[in-house]
């Protein structure tokens, strides 16, 4: 499978970098890790189709991470004439957190009819659920978001992809990305240990436990931005694309 970074950013579009959003093309059916609030902007600009989308995998119930599925949803309404069903799979809340997005942002839309079937599926900690092809389990990280904060473990054609959502760190991350073929992991700083947030510094400090076969740092905030260059793990940026 190739793996695209749509949005390698933190909530707050440092460096200019997009909100959280990944890109899995794969022959059984394309999906995004994710879709934080500028990733339609993201995805026109690097000629993502929404339509070749059929699952929507969300970490966490935070506006970088699934606040632009009001505009997914009504993009495949009014422009992209979607009519193949759309699969949404997020934390325990997330149908509610979903509607209530999407009330507030255009009224009436969470109950407009539309042309596809919209499917959800909520998916608590420690659960392992099927969906599309693509078996994803559950972790428990550390994030307040008013639902439990997930990292998702995928097993997608025999290979594990993890991604570490936001959380500070928490022993959960090594049973989220133990063996894993690829654990995309956030480092919203180098070395500054920041509350619900995880520093880069812990991720090398416990790298040996963990195990994955491959790293890719994301998240980036400003204090991380900079240091960039000083990393000894692959970095995430917007567009990059690589090959699981
Ligand atoms: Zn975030």
């Amino acid at each position: 499978m190739k793996l695209q970074f749509i949005g390698s950013g933190d909530a707050f579009g440092s460096g200019g970098r997009f909100n959280t959003c990944f890109y899995v093309d794969r022959s059984g059916g394309n999906f995004l890790i994710d879709c934080g609030a500028s990733s339609m902007v993201a995805m026109r600009q690097q000629g993502i189709a929404p339509n070749s989308i059929e699952t929507i995998f969300i970490s966490h119930l935070h506006g970088d991470h699934f606040g632009g599925l009001p505009f997914f949803i009504l993009d495949a309404q009014f422009y992209s004439k979607r009519r193949e069903p759309l699969t949404l799979v997020g934390p325990p809340g997330f149908e509610q957190r979903l509607m209530e997005a999407m009330e507030v942002f255009f009224t009436g839309s969470s109950t407009a009819a539309r042309k596809f079937d919209t499917v959800i599926h909520e998916i608590a900690p420690d659960q392992t659920l099927e969906i599309n092809g693509v078996a994803v389990m559950a972790v428990e990280v550390n994030h307040a978001c008013g639902a439990p904060p997930l990292g998702l473990r995928l097993d997608v054609d025999g290979k594990i992809l993890a991604y570490s959502g936001d959380s500070e760190w928490t022993d959960a991350l090594i049973t989220l990305g133990r063996d894993a073929d690829l654990f995309i992991v956030e480092a919203l700083t180098y070395e500054r240990k920041i509350s619900q947030h995880l520093d880069y510094a812990s991720v090398l400090e416990n790298e040996d436990r963990i195990g994955a076969k491959r790293i890719i740092l994301t998240h980036f905030g400003p204090d991380m931005l900079a240091r960039l260059g000083d990393a000894g793990h692959e970095v995430a940026e917007d567009g990059k694309v690589v090959e699981v």
